[in-house]
């Protein structure tokens, strides 16, 4: 009798089991959105000065409406220097690309000078393509930290000279005259071509019609010297993201790494410019909005968005509406306030709270299962 109870018993839980038991097509779709699930790419988004008072303003300018608004994920991040509390960009970006606190104006390399492997050429390492665009020279301090590695963010042509060592696939931004037109004479354009690289600049060529030989890396130069700002004609850097994107999306089974500047918010922000500052992340704001579908339509594409630091010290005072921003800035120079980073698809759970900035370097890793 006893045990006829416990068959039955047995028969009842494995009946109810079966029929709660999800099917193995609903269990893939747990799989892809539970935390934990490793995303294939990762593209990051920085937004140089692109402090929480730049992304109100812009917001407010724009309808009350910023496509970071789509993140599920928010979180704050400290950005001090090893030697200063208040940091440039040289310091957050190798903080960010390498997951190691070092000083002002360091390139890749730690307190002692030493080189630091950045998440770029990790991912390269691992089969990842990868890319590079920004609105600033492609040697400026924020790319830089990514490829490159130098004591001073001011050795523009050493750092030029380091895209050679690596095997980037695609980079796009400003600086011609640091790989054509050298102290050294070498001419990089000629070295690089000699390393499987396509690279053309925006004097000979238009983004939009280049043909790339098929299987070549490719390199696009947007101006000689630093780009100028978005309210002035620089037009590209929206295109050049998608460029970057689409040409990224199927060159490697491994997946791809894609880093993208606005680099001149905080140049409106030096500049004590509020039109200066909302234009550029105004334009910064449809990039994020089109990564933003890309990844949502990919489904497995990690966004991480974030600012290396404030710059301009900005607030917006009494007497603002949303059609103009009554700014005060305290300095024209970076300040050392937290600033917000948000994260959207597989392992953007591991983005939020409040961290130091070395640590996206670390999260960006466990989200890979690096
Ligand atoms: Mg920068
Ligand atoms: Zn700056």
């Amino acid at each position: 009798m006893i045990r006829h109870c416990f068959f039955i018993l047995f028969a009842l839980l494995v009946l109810s089991c079966n029929t709660s038991q999800p099917t193995a097509q609903t269990v893939a779709k747990q799989i892809t959105t539970e935390p934990g699930t490793a995303p294939k790419n990762l593209i990051l988004l920085i937004g140089d000065g692109m402090g929480l008072t730049q992304i109100s303003a812009g917001m407010y300018l724009n309808d009350n409406y910023t496509h970071l608004e789509r993140c599920p994920v928010v979180g704050l991040q400290k950005t001090f220097a090893s030697d200063n509390l208040v940091t440039d960009s040289a310091a957050s970006a190798t903080a960010i690309a390498c997951g190691v606190k070092t000083y002002n104006g360091a390139i890749a390399v730690d307190v002692n000078g030493k080189k630091v492997k950045t998440i770029l050429e990790e991912a390269e390492d691992k089969g990842l393509a990868t890319g590079l665009v920004s609105s600033s020279t492609i040697v400026h301090a924020t790319p830089a930290s990514f490829i490159a590695h130098n004591e001073s963010r001011r050795n523009y042509e050493a750092i030029a000279a380091d895209f050679v060592n690596t095997q980037i696939d695609i980079f796009i931004g400003g600086g011609k005259s640091y790989f054509d037109r050298r102290a050294d004479d070498r001419n990089l354009y000629e070295e690089l071509a000699l390393r499987n690289y396509y690279v053309t600049d925006y004097f000979s060529s238009d983004l939009k019609k280049v043909k790339i030989p098929m299987g070549s890396n490719f390199g696009f130069l947007t101006s000689d010297k630093d780009p100028i700002p978005v309210s002035k004609g620089r037009d590209y850097l929206i295109d050049a993201a998608d460029f970057a994107v689409d040409f990224l999306k199927d060159r490697s089974e491994e997946g791809f790494f894609l880093m993208v500047e606005g680099s001149q918010i905080d140049w409106g922000g030096h500049a004590n410019d509020i039109d200066y500052v909302t234009s550029e992340f105004l334009e910064y704001n449809k990039i994020i909005g089109n990564i933003l579908d890309f990844a949502a339509a990919d489904g497995e594409t990690l966004v991480v968005i974030t600012a290396d630091h404030e710059t301009g010290g900005l607030a917006i005072n009494p007497g603002s509406n949303e059609e103009k921003i009554e700014a005060a800035f305290t300095t024209d120079k970076h300040t050392a306030t937290m600033v917000p980073i948000f994260a959207f698809g597989p392992g953007a759970e591991n983005f939020a709270g409040i961290y130091d900035n070395t640590q996206i370097y670390h999260k960006m890793r466990k989200a890979l299962a690096w």
